[in-house]
């Protein structure tokens, strides 16, 4: 459970000053950073991205870190030049990573980098020591027999960043140690397309799927969220942060995104969490964790709120997520290749190389020609990831 240390929970330790992070550039790296500015008694210590300089150039500018990773070596090559006024080491590619996760002056890694690329990091940076601001949802998916039992063992905290599992978390305060929760009701917006049939989607476009009605998110995950593939991935995350059955994790559609997620008890009691939707609610949350901070920005206003409504998935049509609870009940590395096929073809789908239809059917044939490793390594959840790629590549 996230804030459950080896040692109990100490309350008192979770002042973060001194935080890395990891995919600065992306929406929730330049939210996390909004939210240090507006607070300004958090340092930051290290940065990573994959390619966008100039931008991390501005931010090394404002923020000083010490250290900055690109994982691009000719683009960090650039950088050291054009940073050469300021105080701050660049490094690139893996190492860099790893340097920047396990930076000797922070105590709290933000990981807000999108991927299986997130593995190696995160767990190089609990085995500093360092709590886990958890963005990045594809480490647990994939590792998250690896990176639960990691933490308690280093008696680190892994604080839920993904609006959802905040929520929950929130509803969990103050039941902790006495009442476990009957069933986890994960909510979901339906994404662009909710209310379609599958063959109302076979010609949609790239720009059609990445208009969400509620959330501005990067791309990889604004497409999940169009597939459902990102629900899957969040019943997957749940599970692992919250120690949870799947059988008792239900997918709940809630198109206003205004009930972030909710958790009923033994005894029928359904606590939820709401507000607008803002990702810098759940990310100053985990930073400040277990204080709240005032928060700017615009209020629910429930004169003017005319309905809240709820409905089933359909999970004829989103396919992905009828293939997430199929790889969540595989188990073992069965999750990885749900997650590899759902990340290069998506990829591929923002490059216009397949339609959109093509995303769950590459993630079906992968996950159709894959046995289960029971519990894999890192080494050998890498490796899959490895020969999904590889598949998907060689059928084109
Ligand atoms: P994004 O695409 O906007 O940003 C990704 C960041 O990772 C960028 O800074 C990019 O430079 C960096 N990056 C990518 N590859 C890298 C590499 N090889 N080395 C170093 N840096 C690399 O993505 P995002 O929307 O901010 O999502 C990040 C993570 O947070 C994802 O796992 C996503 O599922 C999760 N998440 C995002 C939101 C949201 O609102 N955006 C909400 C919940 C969860
Ligand atoms: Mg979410």
């Amino acid at each position: 459970m996230p804030g459950r240390r080896g040692r109990g929970v100490v309350e008192s330790k979770n002042e973060h000053k001194k935080i890395a992070i990891l995919g600065s550039t992306g929406s929730i790296g330049t939210q996390t950073l909004e939210v240090v500015r507006e607070n300004k008694d958090i340092e930051v210590t290290a940065l990573a991205a994959g390619s966008n300089i100039a931008l991390l150039e501005k931010q090394i500018r404002e923020f000083r870190p010490r250290l900055a990773a690109v994982w691009d070596e000719e683009k960090a090559k650039e950088l050291r030049l054009s940073v050469r006024d300021q105080d701050v080491r660049i490094v690139s590619g893996m190492d860099g990573l790893l340097e920047a996760a396990a930076q000797p002056d922070s105590q709290m890694l933000v990981t807000a980098i999108v991927g299986m690329i997130g593995i190696r990091p995160t767990i190089e940076a609990i085995r500093a020591g360092k709590d886990i601001a958890l963005a990045n949802k594809e480490t647990l998916v994939t590792a998250g027999h690896i990176i639960m039992p990691l933490a308690k063992e280093y008696g680190v905290s892994i604080l839920p960043v993904d609006s959802e599992h905040c929520a929950i978390f929130q509803c969990l305060q103050g039941e902790r140690g006495h009442n476990k929760p009957a069933k986890i009701l994960l909510t979901a917006s339906g994404g662009p397309f909710r209310g379609r049939k599958r063959e109302e989607l076979r010609d949609i476009q790239v720009e059609d799927a990445l208009r969400h009605p509620n959330w501005s998110m990067g791309k990889k995950i604004t497409i999940d969220s169009a597939t459902m593939a990102n629900k899957g991935l969040e019943v997957m995350e749940a599970k692992w942060l919250f120690q949870v059955d799947l059988d008792r994790i239900q997918v709940v559609v809630q198109p206003q995104s205004i009930i972030h997620s909710m958790v009923e008890y033994e005894d029928g009691a359904v606590i939820a969490q709401l507000g607008t939707p803002d990702m810098k609610l759940p990310i100053q949350y985990a930073l400040y964790y277990p204080k709240r901070r005032p928060l700017p920005g615009e209020r629910l206003d429930f004169w003017k709120l005319s309905e809240i409504t709820f409905e089933k998935p359909d999970m004829e049509t989103f396919q992905a997520l009828a293939l997430a609870y199929e790889a969540m009940k595989a188990a073992g590395s069965m999750p990885t290749v749900f997650n590899a096929a759902n990340e290069k073809a998506v990829s591929l789908f923002l490059d216009r190389r397949i339609g959109y239809l093509d995303i769950p059917e590459i993630i079906a044939q992968c996950m159709a020609a894959h046995k289960v490793i029971p519990s894999p390594t890192v080494e050998q959840i890498l490796s899959v990831e490895q020969e999904v790629y590889e598949r998907i590549e060689s059928r084109r």
